[in-house]
């Protein structure tokens, strides 16, 4: 086979020297820079490939068999391979591959099972405790249009307390129960949620955007068993293009592929389907098991190192990719300890804690997920050196020389575990 017409870098270099020297210094950066970031990873090579390929320029509105335009036989072979992937790396009855983002994964389930302005109510969690801009924020479409109900985390344990859930689904008796989050640490119990869903009649909607990754390699309890409808996002944990994918129960098929074409989006992007195939093939490797071991030992790792540099591990610890740390403890905020971080190469963000007293432009917490370092094969020893620079980072955080060899640490980790090493 030929690469022709895949990721020509010569041909792009020559033609807009501006957008590729953007793109090569991209590159440097992420080679110098740790990526702690919980929602972020490395695509493979061969994944970047697919996406870099000339199915960009193929039309494809439909679906594989019954499409709007000829000429898609061989998009037809790549969908239905990430289909027929997805379907067998979750267990899934239908999946639909065609979402551009998570985003819109989520838009394909509201137009799947909610009128708009109606009396439908969704149960999902407060955005404040882990939940996401789709799960009902009044500035998305999903808080506008559609009428979400929020639960909390216990105050104490900062961690669902499955029995309030239940009462409060029971006052409110919601369509739709959604479990799934961005910033919630813990093992999250499907089958309490199923049976919450059960007890009131609702549908169960579990946004597996974050972790997704992980229940395909085994290190996390699995949703697609105990949902109706599972909406992920295909560049997080899982490694893949950035885009979304859509898993339900044969039931709902029909809904979930017309909410997705022709309500919310017109022709699919097939070459980032290629992509998807190629991700959800990787997937299924034994590799790939031991990656989403070694991503959720080596968080563990690093909570437990950022406890002892006297960093507050909201809920105590985490059993998943990422942890949610309350920084005040050692003297500043989420804002800062961004910043800090920044400075001495690592890439965290700053995030809000449950019942965060502080705004959300300067919460009290930062968040810190471990997807990135376990693909250069970073694990636990590795772990235990990041925290030790966090730790020595935020607290001189005034003293340059002390941050310069922080920096001169990170630079060490980062040329031992090369990023895209050519
Ligand atoms: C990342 C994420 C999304 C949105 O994904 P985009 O691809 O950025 O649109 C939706 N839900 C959850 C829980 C997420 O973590």
């Amino acid at each position: 086979m030929t690469n022709d017409f895949v990721a020509d870098w010569d041909a792009l270099a020559e033609t807009d020297p501006d957008v590729a020297g953007a793109i090569a210094n991209e590159v440097n950066r992420e080679r110098s820079t740790l990526r702690l970031i919980a929602s972020e990873n490395y695509a493979s090579p061969a994944v970047l490939a697919a996406q870099a390929s000339t199915m960009n320029n193929k039309y494809a509105e439909g679906y594989p068999g019954r499409r709007y335009y000829g000429g898609c036989e061989f998009v037809d072979v790549v969908e239905t391979l990430a289909i027929e992937r997805a379907k067998r790396l979750f267990g899934a009855d239908h999946a639909n591959v065609q979402p551009h983002a998570g985003a819109q994964a989520n838009m394909a389930v509201f137009g799947a099972f909610l009128e708009p302005r109606s009396d439908d109510k969704v149960l999902g969690l407060v955005l404040a405790h882990g939940g996401h801009l789709t799960h009902g924020s009044p500035v998305n479409v999903s808080g506008k249009w559609f009428n979400f109900v929020g639960y909390e985390v216990d105050r104490e344990t900062e961690q669902l307390d499955y029995d309030r859930i239940r009462d409060l689904a029971k006052q409110q008796r919601p369509k739709i129960v959604l479990a799934g989050f961005t910033a919630y640490p813990r093992v999250i119990d499907w089958v309490a949620f199923r049976s919450i869903a059960d007890d009131v009649g609702a549908l169960l909607w579990v946004d597996a955007s974050h972790f997704i990754g992980l229940c395909a390699g085994g290190a996390y309890p699995s949703p697609v068993p105990f949902a109706d409808v599972v909406t992920f996002t295909t560049h997080k944990t899982l490694r893949g293009p950035r885009g979304a994918i859509v898993l339900c129960r044969e039931e709902h098929a029909k809904a979930i592929d017309k909410a997705v074409f022709p309500m919310m989006q017109g022709g699919p992007l097939e070459h980032v389907i290629a992509a998807k195939a190629v991700c959800l093939q990787e997937a299924m490797s034994p590799d790939f098991a031991e990656y989403a071991a070694r991503v959720v030992r080596s968080a563990r790792s690093l909570a437990q190192g950022l406890a002892d540099e006297g960093i507050r591990v909201v809920s105590g610890g985490t059993d998943s990719h990422l942890a949610l740390c309350d920084v005040r403890p050692v003297g500043l905020g989420g804002k800062e300890a961004e910043a800090v971080c920044d400075e001495v190469g690592i890439a965290i963000n700053k995030n809000g804690i449950p019942f965060d007293p502080m705004p959300p432009l300067d919460p009290s917490g930062i968040r810190v997920g471990t997807p990135g370092p376990a693909t250069l094969g970073m694990d636990e020893p590795e772990m235990k050196e990041v925290a030790s620079i966090i730790g020595e980072a935020l607290r001189n955080r005034t003293d340059g020389r002390v941050k310069e060899q922080c920096r001169a640490r990170v630079g060490e980790l980062m040329n031992r575990f090369p990023v895209y090493p050519g």
